[in-house]
C-alpha cells in the first residue's frame, strides 16, 4: 500500500473541508484533501444550497410572470423539464469545480479522490475507484463528512414516486401535486418553490406550524403566503406510511384517517452524519445520542489532534456556519490565534416569501430577559414595499425592556436573506435601538423597516418615562 504523511489531512471537500485545508495550506503546512466523489464542493454545491436556490429564482421568476399575466399573458408549459427550471446550473456547478480545483492547486493541496476510513488515531486508509488503496498519516485531521437525508423507517424512498432532498431535483419533470413531509427549513424551501411554479402542494407535519424556532407572527406570514399561492398546510398531524399505490398517485395514510393524494413525494425529515464508512471508532471516537460527532469550542473532538466542523457535528448545519467552522478547527489545530467564535449567525430560509433571523427570537428573548419591547414594520406600509408590489413582509426587532439594546431581529419577505445582515452588524456591536432612527437609508428602500420597527420601540419607551 501507498504510505504518505502529512501535517493535516480534512475528509470531505464540502464548504467546511474546503476552507480548513486553504486554511491550513496558507499557514504553510502540507495539506491532503480527500473527497470520495468525482465532484468537489459536497452537498452544498451538488445537492443542496445551489441548487435549490438555483430553481427559487427562477420560481420567483415564474411567480413575478404569472402576476403580470395581463402584460405578459405568461403560462408554464405542461410537461415543463426540472431541468430547464434549473437553468445554468451546470455552468455554475461546473464553474465552481474548476474554481475550487485551482484554488486546491495554486495552494498545493494534495487531492486524493477516494473514500477515507480512520486505521488509528493518526492514520487513515483511502478507498480508490480500481486503484491501490493509500495509507495516509497525519499530525492533525479534521473530520468534515458532511451529512445525508434521514430516512424515517415507515418511509421507502424509491427515487421514482417518493424523494428525499438530494434526489429531488433529478425528477424529469414538474408533477402536477407534492406532498412534502416535515415542516423544516428544506420542507418549507422546496414546498413554497414548488407551489410557486404552479405544483399543488400539501406540506404535512406532526408541529402546529412550520418552522417551529421562528415566532408565531413570522410562520404565519409564511402560511398565508404559501396558502395564497394554492398551498395547503396540513398541521398536527402524523403519517403513518406512504406507498405509490400502482396505479396513479402516492398515497400519504395520516394517523387521524386522513389520506392525501399526490403524484410526487419528498420526505425532508431532517439529516444525518456522514460516519458510516468513516470507523471512527479505530481512532477512539464514538457518536453522540444524537448521532454526530461532538467537539468543544474548539472544535476539538474527544481524541485532541482529531478535528470535526460543518454538518457532522450537528446545528446550525448550514454552509455558512460551515465554512467558518471549519477555518477555526483548522487554526486550532494549528494553534493559529483566533478568537472565540460569536454567536450571531443569521438562519436563511429561501422560501417564497423568504424569512431570515438573527439573534433571539421574541419567544427567546421573553424566556431569557422576561420583559421585552418589540418592534414591527410591515413592507407594504414602506414606500419601496408599495412600488414593488412587494406583500406579505414584516421585520421585526426585539429589544431589551428599556427599549435600548437589540436583542433580535427578524425578517419575512423577499430580500429577508439580505436584509438580515443590517440586523446582524448591530447585534455584533452590541448596538442600541437608536442606531436605526439615527441611520439615514437610502430612500425608497426595504432596508428602511429598521427605522420604522426601531422607532415604534422608541415610541413604546418614552411612554414608559
Ligand atoms: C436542499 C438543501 C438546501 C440548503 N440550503 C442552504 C442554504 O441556503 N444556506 C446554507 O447556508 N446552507 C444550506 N444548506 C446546508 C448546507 O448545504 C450544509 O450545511 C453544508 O453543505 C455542510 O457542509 P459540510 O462541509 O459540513 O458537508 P458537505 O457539504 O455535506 O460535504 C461533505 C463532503 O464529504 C464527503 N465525504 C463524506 N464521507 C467521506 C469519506 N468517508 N471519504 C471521503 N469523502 C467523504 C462527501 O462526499 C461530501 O462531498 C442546504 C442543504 C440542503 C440539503
Amino acid at each position: 500500500m501507498i504510505e504518505s504523511q502529512y501535517d493535516l489531512v480534512v475528509i470531505g471537500s464540502g464548504p467546511a473541508g474546503q476552507k480548513a485545508a486553504i486554511q491550513a495550506a496558507k499557514a504553510g503546512k502540507s495539506v491532503a484533501l480527500i473527497e470520495q466523489t468525482r465532484e468537489l464542493g459536497g452537498s452544498c454545491v451538488h445537492r443542496g444550497t445551489i441548487p435549490s436556490k438555483t430553481l427559487k429564482e427562477n420560481a420567483l421568476r415564474v411567480k413575478n410572470m404569472r402576476s403580470n399575466a395581463e402584460l405578459s399573458h405568461f403560462q408554464l408549459r405542461e410537461d415543463v423539464e426540472l431541468a430547464t427550471l434549473i437553468d445554468r446550473l451546470n455552468e455554475v456547478l461546473a464553474e465552481h469545480d474548476s474554481y475550487m480545483r485551482r484554488q486546491l492547486e495554486r495552494n498545493e493541496i494534495t487531492l486524493i479522490h477516494g473514500r477515507a476510513k480512520f486505521l488509528s488515531p493518526n492514520q487513515l486508509e483511502v478507498t480508490k475507484l480500481q486503484q491501490e488503496a493509500e495509507c495516509i498519516s497525519a499530525a492533525n485531521i479534521i473530520i468534515a463528512s458532511g451529512s445525508h437525508p434521514r430516512q424515517p423507517p415507515n418511509i421507502h424512498i424509491d427515487h421514482e414516486y417518493i424523494f428525499d432532498s438530494d434526489s429531488i431535483l433529478s425528477m424529469m419533470y414538474l408533477p402536477k401535486s407534492l406532498t412534502v413531509l416535515g415542516g423544516g427549513v428544506i420542507a418549507s424551501e422546496y414546498a413554497s418553490i414548488f407551489q410557486a411554479l404552479g405544483v399543488k402542494v400539501t406540506m404535512i407535519d406532526r408541529y402546529p406550524r412550520p418552522l417551529g424556532f421562528l415566532d408565531d407572527d413570522l410562520t404565519d406570514v409564511f402560511i398565508q403566503a404559501f396558502e395564497q399561492m394554492g398551498g395547503t398546510w396540513v398541521g398536527n398531524t402524523v403519517v403513518e406510511e406512504c406507498h405509490w399505490n400502482n396505479v396513479d398517485s402516492v398515497e400519504t395514510v395520516c394517523a387521524d384517517g386522513n389520506i392525501y393524494k399526490s403524484e410526487k413525494l419528498l420526505c425532508a425529515a431532517g439529516r444525518l452524519a456522514n460516519v458510516k464508512d468513516l470507523h471512527i471508532e479505530q481512532a477512539g471516537l464514538a457518536l453522540n445520542d444524537a448521532g454526530l460527532i461532538s467537539v468543544d469550542g474548539q472544535l476539538r473532538t474527544s481524541v485532541p489532534h482529531i478535528f470535526a466542523a460543518g454538518d457532522v457535528i450537528g446545528p446550525p448545519s448550514l454552509a455558512s456556519a460551515s465554512m467558518e467552522q471549519g477555518r477555526r478547527a483548522s487554526c486550532n489545530a494549528l494553534d493559529i490565534s483566533v478568537g472565540k467564535m460569536h454567536s450571531m449567525i443569521p438562519t436563511g430560509i429561501y422560501s417564497i416569501p423568504e424569512l431570515s433571523s438573527v439573534g433571539l427570537s421574541e419567544t427567546q428573548a421573553r424566556k431569557t430577559h422576561g420583559d421585552v419591547l418589540v418592534g414591527k414594520a410591515k413592507f407594504d406600509e414602506i414606500a419601496r414595499g408599495q412600488i414593488s408590489g412587494v406583500q406579505n413582509g414584516m421585520l421585526k426587532i426585539v429589544c431589551d425592556a428599556q427599549g435600548e439594546k437589540v436583542l433580535g431581529v427578524m425578517i419575512v419577505g423577499e430580500g429577508a436573506t439580505e436584509l438580515v445582515h443590517v440586523g446582524q452588524m448591530a447585534l455584533l456591536h452590541e448596538a442600541d435601538v437608536d442606531l436605526f432612527v439615527d441611520c439615514i437609508f437610502n430612500f425608497p428602500t426595504l432596508a428602511e423597516a429598521y427605522r420604522v420597527a426601531a422607532l415604534q420601540i422608541i415610541g413604546q419607551r418614552n411612554a414608559k418615562r
